[in-house]
């Protein structure tokens, strides 16, 4: 697996000091949110959430949703669609103050989509937070409350993030040598 990095693009450190500071913010912009709930975006804010949740200590709930972008080899978006077996958020979200997690933000489809999903259900307050955000014209028009690192336009992997299915679990975030990553795919 190590021999497939081209370069660590964040080390796990940096991660870490970013997270406490951002959670830090999300803490103090949501004590006072009586009912909260997050929702992890499956699989990629897996390691992410598992971190930043552990640095918020307000009482939460936890409803994941999976939205499908990049089948398999796949490196652009092919579109994004709620998987509804994976949708465990309530149909009403009534009162709820809600926190999407997700781990990068590219084209945009997946953040939209989901906001759009659960805005639909009545929430009394959704906010978004992503990990990753790519300095593209669509990952910075797409309105995000939280953002932890701004990127380059580099496919990524590690700390949650995979190339068909694996990569998830490097501790730091990388790019992957060309030949790795398919042509054309
Ligand atoms: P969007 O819907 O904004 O185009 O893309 C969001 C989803 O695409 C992310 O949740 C992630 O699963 C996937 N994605 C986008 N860019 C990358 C990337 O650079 N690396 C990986 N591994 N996944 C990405
Ligand atoms: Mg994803």
């Amino acid at each position: 697996m190590q021999a497939d990095i081209q370069s660590v693009l964040i080390d796990r450190a940096a991660i870490a000091q970013r997270l406490d500071q951002m959670s830090r913010q999300i803490v103090a912009d949501l004590h006072g949110a009586a009912d909260l709930t997050l929702v992890p975006i499956l699989t990629g804010s897996i390691i992410f959430v598992s971190d930043l949740i552990r640095r918020i200590p307000l009482k939460m709930r936890i409803r994941v949703m999976s939205v499908t972008s990049y089948p398999g080899t796949a490196t652009t978006s092919r579109g994004a669609a709620v998987e509804a077996a994976l949708d465990k958020v309530p149909q009403s979200l009534a009162g709820q103050h809600v926190l999407v997690v997700d781990d990068i933000l590219d084209s945009g489809g997946t953040l939209r989509l989901v906001v759009d999903t659960l805005r639909r259900r009545g929430p009394a307050d959704l906010r978004t937070c992503v990990l990753l955000r790519k300095q593209i014209p669509s990952a910075v028009a797409t309105p995000v409350d939280y953002v932890a690192f701004d990127i380059p336009d580099h496919f990524v992997v590690g700390y949650g993030l995979d190339y068909d299915d694996y990569y998830r679990n490097l501790p730091d975030i990388c790019t992957l040598r060309p030949e790795v990553v398919r042509a054309g795919s």
